[in-house]
């Protein structure tokens, strides 16, 4: 075999299968937002899901020690929820609005 036909040895990679590095962002708007997916690198306008988030159980704690009737009222009002956006494309997570950190 000709010792010429071998191709170099190619370079090492210490990390070959490196996880991808994406960037999450915080404090998006509480609305679907237009926005460049760090995923599927697609201009999208996400899709704002609710969740409920720690000023909603923080007052709902406050609400059970006050006046338990009403500790269920913040788990009724978008206001005092987290909202997470995500790719309507690759559907994966891009960010979330947080009331309170
Ligand atoms: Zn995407």
């Amino acid at each position: 075999m000709d010792p010429s036909s071998i191709p170099p040895k190619s370079y090492q990679n210490d990390q070959p299968n490196a996880p991808q590095t994406i960037v999450t962002f915080y404090n998006l708007p509480d609305h679907p937002t237009f926005m460049n997916c760090p995923w599927c690198n697609t201009n999208v306008t996400t899709q704002a899901h609710l969740k409920n988030g720690l000023l909603v159980w923080v007052i709902v704690i406050v609400l059970l020690i006050v006046c338990f009737p009403l500790a269920f009222i913040p788990c009724c009002l978008q206001s005092c929820k987290d909202v997470e956006h995500y790719c309507p494309k690759c559907s994966h997570f891009i960010g979330v609005k947080k009331r309170i950190e």
